[in-house]
């Protein structure tokens, strides 16, 4: 394996999550090992001390039935049944002075320790204390202790039957270790791979992404985990932003073509003028024309501007008490002579002073005289257009702008709303594709709604909801 390789294996989450895995399966291995090494440990001298102590309280009887002697010649039996190296039995004066020894050749480097023997004598409890025999001999468990007045027994057993067992201990200890670290590494690096498996999929639809793809998703198993979860909200985010950028490109091409046209027919005019024109009247009529169209363009970007700045909540309204229905007749009065001009009937119905509300009176007029203006250009000839004011249950105040038009198709329905979104039928007709976006933006700014029901070829019903306070909604 290369050492970049090596490096970016080093760095990677499996890897870590592995080696974590690993040494803490084998920390925990290890302590529970060592716990059962030290009970048994315990076990096996408590069982080697027991033992001597049973011993001690067996001589100290012979010694008293038979005295020194017969514990002399029981010594020497034991000795020789247990196998010279099994055991030491050795008696001592009160001085330390030995006069007496089970077997010396085996032994004879094993001393009498003067601080055991004034331990025993201080305590007159029996004194034990492990030693290690030259030679690379195994252990001896000792233990001092007095059998008759003034006579102590130094009593040894050899640890080779411990020492073998505890030697067997290590040895399985050492190999189950090592297999427990290879097992906790295997397993840990498979649990992880499996674990991240679905980041990785993640991490290359991303990079898939980066390099344009905008259609691909990233993979999503029948697992249901956190990384299916993770992969699914990146999907859902990843097409709510093709929807956007899929707006932004649409909305950018209907700018450029809203934006085209009048300027297209502000330099056709002044190209036809300067070739054709012969009088001044000529100019007159470009120079008009021009400024005609000027003032639609602007008023088009003055208009985008508000509409993002009402959104946008940086738009100062001027917050006062507004009769709407006074509003609203005011505006059906001003689009009367259009309304003939179509031959279209249009009535207003407004209640009493029950639809009096918090609002800015300029904002509302050009939301009105938006919904209003759009009754009148799509509905044809000898339609109806009725607009009524009523509160609603919920004490709020509803404008219900109601036409026989051309109706929306239901798939546009949810699109009118977007800036510059204008329907296909309603493409050759005049409009900038702006008034519904303020509309909207103007009925948020007063905490309210617009909501539309629609039926291609019957006609459409748009419902403004204003609440009474919508200044303190937005200024509490
Ligand atoms: P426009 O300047 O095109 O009228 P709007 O934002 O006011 O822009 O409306 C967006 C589109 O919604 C219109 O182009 C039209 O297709 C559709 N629309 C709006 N109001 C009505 C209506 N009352 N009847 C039928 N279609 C409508």
């Amino acid at each position: 394996m290369s050492l970049n390789r090596l490096n970016k294996l080093r760095r990677s989450l499996a890897f870590r999550l592995t080696l974590w895995y690993a040494v803490i399966f084998s920390v925990s291995s290890f302590l529970a090992f060592f716990f059962f090494y030290s009970l048994m440990i315990d076990a096996l001298r408590s069982q080697v001390d027991e033992d001597l102590n049973r011993q001690l309280r067996a001589f100290s009887d012979i010694m008293q039935v038979d005295g020194l002697e017969g514990v002399r010649r029981v010594a020497l039996q034991e000795t020789r049944a247990g196998g010279e190296s099994a055991r030491l039995i050795r008696l001592l004066s009160r001085f330390g002075t030995e006069f007496s020894v089970s077997d010396r050749a085996y032994w004879r480097d094993i001393g009498v320790d003067s601080e055991a023997i004034r331990r025993l004598l201080v305590d007159g409890r029996p004194v034990f204390e492990t030693i290690g025999v030259p030679d690379g001999g195994d252990s001896l468990r000792i233990i001092y202790g007095t059998i008759g007045p003034g006579i102590i027994l130094q009593l040894g057993q050899s640890l080779t039957l411990q020492t073998r067992l505890v030697g067997a201990f290590q040895r399985l200890f050492g190999i189950t270790m090592a297999v427990v670290i290879g097992l906790a590494a295997a397993i840990g690096w498979f649990l992880a791979r499996r674990a991240l498996s679905g980041v990785g999929g993640i991490a290359h639809t991303a990079r898939r992404i980066t390099r344009g793809d905008l259609a691909v998703r990233a993979p999503v198993s029948r697992r249901g985990d956190e990384i299916d979860q993770l992969a699914g909200n990146i999907n859902h985010m990843l097409d709510r932003i093709l929807d956007l950028i899929t707006g932004i490109r649409e909305m950018s091409d209907n700018i450029a073509h809203d934006l085209k046209s009048p300027i297209t027919r502000i330099r056709g005019l002044a190209e036809v003028t300067l070739t054709t024109a012969e009088q001044r009247a000529d100019y007159e009529t470009m120079a008009a024309s021009t400024i005609e169209e000027c003032d639609r363009l602007l008023d088009m970007i003055n208009t985008t501007l508000v509409i993002s700045r009402t959104e946008a909540g940086v738009q100062a309204l001027q917050w006062q008490r507004i009769d709407i229905a006074g509003l609203v007749q005011d505006a059906g009065r001003l689009f009367e002579t259009s309304a003939r001009d179509k031959d279209l009937h249009l009535s207003v119905t407004a209640g009493d002073p029950c639809c009096v509300i918090n609002g800015d009176a300029r904002m509302l007029q050009r939301m009105v005289a938006n919904l209003l203006d759009n009754a009148i250009r799509y509905t044809p000839q000898g339609g109806q257009i009725d607009i009524t004011v009523q509160p609603t249950p919920g004490g709020d105040v509803a404008v219900i702008f109601q036409d026989t038009g051309i109706g929306i198709r239901a798939a546009d329905l949810p699109r009118i709303f977007e800036r510059f979104f204008r329907c296909d039928p309603s493409r050759s007709a005049s409009g900038t594709g702006l008034g519904l976006s303020l509309a909207q933006a103007v009925a948020m700014a007063h905490g309210g709604e617009i909501t539309v029901q629609s039926e291609p070829g019957q006609g459409s019903t748009f419902q403004v909801l204003l609440p009474r306070n919508g200044d303190k909604i937005h200024n509490p």
